[in-house]
């Protein structure tokens, strides 16, 4: 499974590879053309691609799709991809993983998605000792995933470090690092969000191990440009991809969970009624986020407690669109 080392190199080899890739595909199997003002966006890339073996985090959602799809365009092949699983994840995202990327990565050659998840990394640790969920966390504590505090530790505890932890025991990421290269982390925010993107990690573990590189940004694509280009790749779209009891979801997110998980989302149900007795602010702390303050209880709005709240049809215009990533989306 070898990956593909990539020598930076000017901006217009990049976009030269891009052309090259695009005219390829246009000619063997999607159609697409040069006319196409995504293949366009794409050819005016501005930028070069770190040197060292590619790891590309997968969140499931458009952004990730996307993301494979350029780095596939550009002529790459990554050494791993990387999905953290905190164990809750829509039917829809683990489908799409499984019966539409699956043969996708197979054709173009890539690995397949390798799975990480905190309970199985604490296993190799001994620092800590609660093997679960982030679902079981919030029974154990009778609380909620912390982004409902309005922390992030959830994401950092149950997506990132694993990550993190999982790489570390790794023969050839531990080869790489004593050889002093660093690994190229793939990570799919686009043009929508291009705050998220930074120079280097955070953490200076992390820092001196990874360079993080961002093709969908590099290519200017934003999210419907994201979605023109699974659209042109011949995949469906996959949607958002989160904890079914995300506190981010927006009213439509609910929705579709109530619709398509219904045993997921009666699992959120009974996390917010576990959690609800013992929160100091219930007014702004809630598994809805997405409403207003004072009405941010999951059960309360499935009662009908929130008479005159909008249907999500008509909210829509005011929230973030549905296909936004979490705030967590690796
Ligand atoms: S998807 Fe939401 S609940 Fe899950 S880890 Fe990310 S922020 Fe937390």
């Amino acid at each position: 499974m070898g990956g593909a080392v990539i020598s930076p190199g000017p901006e217009t080899e990049l976009a030269a590879r891009a052309v090259l890739a695009l005219d390829d595909e246009s000619t063997d199997r999607n159609g697409l053309d040069l006319r196409n003002p995504l293949a366009l966006r794409t050819m005016t890339t501005n930028s070069t691609i770190p040197e060292g073996q590619i790891l590309v985090t997968y969140g499931g959602g458009v952004n990730t799709i996307a993301n494979l799809i350029l780095v596939r365009r550009l002529g790459l092949v990554p050494r791993v991809i990387v999905m953290a699983f905190p164990g809750h994840e829509r039917t829809r995202t683990i489908w799409y993983r499984d019966e539409i990327m699956a043969p996708w990565l197979a054709g173009a050659g890539f690995p397949t998605v390798t799975v990480v998840s905190r309970w199985e990394e604490i296993l190799h640790r001994t620092k800590f000792k609660n093997v679960e969920t982030l679902g079981g966390l919030c029974e154990r504590t009778a609380g909620l995933p912390s982004v409902a505090y309005g922390w992030k530790r959830c994401s950092f505890n149950f997506k990132r470090a694993p990550s993190v932890w999982w790489a570390e025991r790794q023969e050839w990421c531990r080869k790489e690092w004593a050889a002093g290269r660093k690994i190229v982390k793939a990570i799919g925010y686009d043009m929508d969000e291009p705050q998220r993107a930074r120079p280097g990690f955070d953490d200076p573990v992390e820092n001196a191990r990874y360079v993080p590189w961002y093709p969908l940004l590099d290519a200017g694509l934003d999210r419907a440009g994201c979605e023109a280009l699974i659209a042109s790749e011949g995949l469906p779209s996959p949607g958002k991809s989160a904890c079914t009891f995300c506190p981010n979801n927006t009213l439509r997110e609910w929705e579709e969970v109530r619709r398509d998980d219904p045993e997921a989302f009666a699992y959120a149900l009974e996390m917010s009624r576990r959690a609800a007795p013992g929160l100091q602010n219930p007014d702004t702390t809630g598994l809805m986020r997405c409403n207003p303050k004072g009405k941010r209880q999951l059960h309360v709005w499935t009662e009908g407690g929130y008479p005159g709240l909008l249907p999500a049809s008509e909210a829509d215009d005011a929230e973030v669109q549905s296909t936004t990533p979490c705030e967590c989306a690796l």
